[in-house]
């Protein structure tokens, strides 16, 4: 029997995190993945544009709409959502590759895309929410690619992704980035631990 903090399963577990944009769950999630090689974020199809700075095949695989509409057909996605008005969605041969080759796979997407997948597939289910809404907008305020008539109306959504709290299963309030940090890495290593992951084990 092997013993490492995190990375001892023969299958990977699976983490949905999702939060409002501003509230630090790229980030979080970012610190985990570095941390730990055997945690792996999902990289999501998406039909919106790619922004400065943002890599093909890293933070998504960018689409065409049409192209994204074939892919629904294909039956491509775990799950899929209209967000903003662009699509985001889920590949399930991405998912299924990773948990297969050990890794804990986390998703980073939104709350419709999230309860799709409510009482279909085991996963645990993480809540990231800012402090209040008024340090969302401040925050957001911060980043250059969005503007005002943007940041109001994802705050609008925000205020609507807030509401569906009480179906995760975790929450973690993002005051302080390390702190939040260490609240996150310990329920990865909680759930590594549950009785039910002891067949798992290697
Ligand atoms: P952004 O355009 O800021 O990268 O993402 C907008 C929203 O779409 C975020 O809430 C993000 O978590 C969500 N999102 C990203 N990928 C997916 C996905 O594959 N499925 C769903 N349902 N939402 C996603």
């Amino acid at each position: 029997m092997t013993q490492k903090l995190l990375g001892n399963l023969k299958k990977g577990l699976f983490f949905i995190i999702s939060a409002p944009a501003g509230a630090g769950k790229t980030t979080l999630t970012r610190m985990l993945t570095k941390e730990f090689e055997s945690v792996i974020e999902s990289v999501s199809f998406t039909s919106r544009k790619p922004r400065k700075d943002e890599k093909e095949g890293f933070d998504y695989f960018f689409v065409t709409k049409e192209e994204f509409e074939k892919k629904i057909k294909q039956g491509d996605f775990l799950e899929y959502a209209k967000v903003y008005d662009h699509y985001y969605g889920t590949s399930k041969s991405f998912v299924e590759k990773n948990l297969n080759e050990k890794k804990h796979v986390v998703l980073v997407i939104d709350t419709q895309g999230a309860l799709k997948l409510k009482n279909k597939i085991d996963c645990t289910y993480i809540f990231i929410s800012p402090p209040s809404i008024d340090t969302l907008r401040e925050r957001m305020k911060k980043r250059a690619d969005i503007d005002d008539v943007e940041i109001e109306k994802r705050i609008s959504w925000a205020n609507e992704e807030m509401k569906q709290i009480l179906s995760y299963d975790y929450n973690i309030t993002n005051i302080d980035l390390d702190q939040s940090y260490e609240e996150l890495r310990s329920i990865f290593i909680a759930e590594e631990r549950k009785v039910k992951n002891l067949k798992n084990w290697e």
